[in-house]
């Protein structure tokens, strides 16, 4: 498998606890400048290498493009074809025309960024759009065609009760979409939530409550038909995402875009966030991982997936033990953070909630 990434770094507003690489557009002319830009970045991908099993647009916001802009964009990747085909919507900028003009170019996925039913847990967050534009839009991508979307949710958010996340599921219960990414709120430097913490404006949820949370929502999406295949990512049927997954199995994929990374199985690279450097050179820096920088990523990613990694295939790959190599492998067992099923490693439960203690064994 083999996936390309395109970032549009424009929104219409900034939410408080973002840190993609991304801005308010000051005018329509400078998305036009970047489409060009974008462009001009892509015709560099050799007709050759432009094989791609699955295609995300990101952001950003690349549904606040006008159709203009869209018609420009998706023009640039028309005789790709792949399987997948993903573009991330925000509800207060779809329109029946973007989602015509989604479907007459082949995409296949729209990933739309929800968060939150509750209108003062969105207030809270930054976020500008009402439930009724959500159900706008999953009502008319399902008409037109496209019905297999993924909604994005926060748990964990200051202020929300096990109440509030009740209430999400009782209307995700209702809604026609196929996959749902549930994340918890993480502090990221840089954002709006950062500087209220450093002022002492900001709590971050509770501990136990952030737990609790989490098995809740697992439980509640298991008895709506929505199977968990990664910590944050549940599908309904055969719909879980092929570009994610691209990158939990070290598949290669090109990154282009300003702040876009890319994975060719062994160079990592990054392009320029800031749109100036952008322009000059997308390229900031590429380095090629270490045999253990490459080890410790399989063996990450690969347990984020609940299948977890099959073992004799990295003791095969690598050349060593894994029990062996890595001793406290067997204290995390006696714990019930990891188990052994049917020769896969994978995440407990317990695990999956404590994630980060089991991954760290191998950094
Ligand atoms: S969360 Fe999405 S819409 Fe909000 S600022 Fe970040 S990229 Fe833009």
């Amino acid at each position: 498998m083999k996936g390309l990434y395109v970032h549009i770094p424009f929104c219409e507003h900034i939410c408080f606890y973002c840190d993609f690489a991304k801005r308010v557009a000051k005018n329509r002319e400078m998305i036009d400048e970047y489409l060009v830009h974008l462009k001009k970045e892509f015709d560099q991908i050799p007709l050759i290498d432009r094989q791609f099993d699955t295609v995300y647009i990101g952001g950003g916001t690349p549904s606040m493009l006008d159709i203009k802009q869209l018609t420009y964009l998706l023009e640039l990747f028309k005789d790709l074809k792949p399987l997948e085909y993903t573009i991330e919507v925000n509800p207060e900028s779809y329109t029946h025309d973007k989602g015509m003009l989604f479907k007459q170019y082949g995409i296949n996925r729209v990933s739309l960024g929800v968060q939150s039913f509750e209108p003062e847990i969105l207030t809270y967050i930054g976020r500008k759009h009402h439930n009724t534009q959500v159900f706008y839009a999953i009502e008319d991508l399902n008409d037109i065609g496209i019905d297999n979307i993924s909604i994005d949710l926060i748990f964990a958010i200051p202020g929300q009760t096990m109440a509030s996340i009740q209430h999400d599921l009782d209307i995700v219960s209702t809604l026609a979409i196929k996959h749902i990414s549930y994340y918890s709120l993480i502090l990221e430097e840089k954002t709006v939530f950062y500087h209220q913490y450093l002022k002492k404006q900001f709590r971050k949820a509770d501990i136990d409550l952030e737990a609790d949370m989490y098995e809740y929502i697992i439980d509640r999406l298991n008895a709506l038909g929505f199977k968990q295949y990664e910590i944050s990512n549940f599908t309904k049927g055969n719909h879980a995402s092929k570009h994610n997954q691209l990158y939990w199995s070290m598949d290669p994929y090109v990154g282009i875009g300003a702040g876009a990374h890319g994975f060719d199985g062994k160079l990592r690279t990054q392009n320029h966030r800031n749109l100036p450097d952008y322009y000059e050179k997308p390229l900031a820096s590429a380095y090629h991982e270490t045999d253990q920088q490459y080890l410790s990523d399989t063996l990450i990613f690969g347990l984020r997936r609940l299948e977890g990694i099959r073992i004799d295939d990295i003791e095969t790959r690598f050349g060593f033990k894994l029990f062996e190599k890595y001793p406290k492998l067997i204290q995390l067992q006696a714990l019930g953070l990891i188990e052994i099923v049917d020769q896969h490693l994978r995440l407990t439960r317990k695990g999956l909630l404590l994630g980060n203690q089991v991954f760290e064994v191998f950094i």
